[in-house]
């Protein structure tokens, strides 16, 4: 099928999707009625002499909307008390942020942040039957020439571009050191990443699949398979699900891809415990078609959202969902909350960290952002989806601060250690505030590139 007939038929079903989206209620617990002011600044009181402290602000906890809430942030790193105060809990530093949605950070299990250092690259002239045509054949798309590098600084500045935008966890084969956790980088507890499980320029899966065991799934594991539209792809998914249960392997397992995956196969992957990692911008771009979510969520499969890379992919987790969202057909049940717990809940399970990460909640890590409030609270939701890098206010990994907007940087210093913070530069598409990370972020927001691999230009002159 040409490929402007596709988009076209996907712009047709995402206005439809505009018109029926469904939508799952967001209860709405007012702590302080009367609390919530949209873009009102956040004030820090008081100092902190136990290492706890309190922040206060609208808390979005599951499918339940805390106006006025607290979270109790804990010397330890995680997570105290959340929800309404119950008068002693408080502790007497606080940072109140009635303009502010406070959610858990999210989790981005698809990146390739050493191939994210360039550019997005224009779409094949036609769509692409798999992975191999590019690696293949580079004047199909220039796949091969994509930039790569190994080095620290622009790597930094693109995991920054992903923590700026709410990201707190990333998975993207790489990593600036102090920045989001890394689970594929070393980080407890070791996720296994793996990009071609039958080898870089093996022509596709083997004819026995159940004879060896081709994934080591002794911890959590993302494993690409399934890139691409052809027999080879569809092999590829059929031969990893046929060893995950030749070798009855427990270990959560995460397809990266699946872009032909049907009903029966999203059946077995339900039966089998395996999730899916899904990335439809970079899908559309190359294969001109992604897997269908209603499929995947009608069986049954935990879906996460990723980003793959920048040169066809999103710059950011949520600049992914709103595109998700764009290319989803009416009827499909993919409301705010599903995208937010495909960024949150899902990829939490998908490395084993359900409980501790993708959720406020006592004993969890406190990785937290703040995100502008720009409407009615009772539509919290749309606002953090609609969320641009301006309206960050702040993000927290393990109870520490790495951005805060000015006016948190009251905070700083006061009740929160200010080691190592720099004030960003003025870009386009980033929020006013401190970086506070890694050393060597000074000199790389200081590299002439900086604004390019924080806010990389749109081929099509925005993104979603
Ligand atoms: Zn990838």
């Amino acid at each position: 099928m040409p490929r402007f007939t596709v988009r076209s038929a996907l712009l047709l079903s995402a206005m439809a999707w505009a018109m029926a989206a469904p939508s799952r209620a967001v209860e709405v617990v007012r702590c302080l009625p009367s609390y919530a002011k949209p873009s009102a600044s956040c004030v820090a009181t008081g100092h902190v002499a136990s290492g706890n402290w309190t922040l206060r602000s609208n808390v979005l906890v599951g499918d339940r909307l805390y106006v006025g809430g607290t979270v109790a942030v804990e010397r330890t790193g995680k997570i105290g008390h959340v929800g309404c105060a119950d008068g002693d809990s408080a502790e007497p530093a606080m940072l109140d942020c009635p303009g502010t949605i406070t959610m858990a950070g999210l989790i981005n299990l698809h990146e390739h942040l050493n191939y994210s250092t360039g550019h997005p690259l224009p779409p094949p002239a036609h769509p692409l039957a798999s992975h191999r045509d590019w690696q293949r054949d580079p004047r199909l798309w220039p796949g091969q020439k994509v930039r790569r590098t190994g080095r620290r600084q622009p790597i930094g500045l693109v995991e920054l571009r992903h923590l700026l935008s709410g990201t707190t966890t990333l998975a993207g084969r790489g990593q600036a050191k102090g920045l989001t956790r890394n689970p594929d980088a070393g980080w407890f507890p070791k996720v296994r990443n793996i990009t071609f499980p039958f080898g870089r320029s093996a022509l596709g899966a083997p004819v026995d699949c159940r004879s060896r065991r081709l994934v080591k799934v002794d911890r959590p594991t993302l494993v690409h398979a399934g890139e691409g539209v052809d027999a080879a792809a569809r092999a590829e998914l059929d031969c990893l699900l046929d060893n995950r249960a030749a070798y009855a392997q427990t270990e959560p397992l995460t397809l990266v891809h699946a872009i032909g995956v049907d009903d029966a196969m999203a059946a077995r992957m339900a039966a089998l415990h395996v999730s899916m990692l899904w990335s439809p911008r970079s899908n559309i771009e190359l294969y001109g078609t992604t897997a269908s979510v209603d499929v995947l969520m009608r069986n049954g499969v935990s879906v996460s959202l990723g980003t793959d890379w920048l040169p066809s992919g999103s710059p950011t987790l949520l600049a992914e969902a709103r595109y998700a969202r764009t290319v989803t057909p009416a009827g499909t049940g993919l409301s705010d909350q599903t995208l937010l717990d495909m960024m949150t809940v899902h990829p939490a399970a998908a490395i084993g960290m359900q409980g501790q990460l993708g959720v406020l909640q006592s004993g969890a890590l406190a990785d937290i952002v703040g995100l502008r409030l720009h409407g009615d609270v009772a539509d919290a939701t749309r606002d953090i989806l609609a969320a641009q890098g301006q309206d960050t206010v702040f993000v927290l990994v393990g109870g520490r601060f790495k951005f805060a907007a000015q006016d948190v940087a009251g905070a700083l210093g006061t009740f929160v250690e200010a080691n190592d913070c720099v004030e960003l530069p003025p870009g386009q598409c980033t929020p006013e505030g401190y970086v506070c990370g890694p050393r060597f972020l000074r000199h790389a927001l200081a590299r002439p590139d900086a604004q390019a691999l924080l806010c990389p230009a749109s081929p099509t002159g925005t993104w979603n």
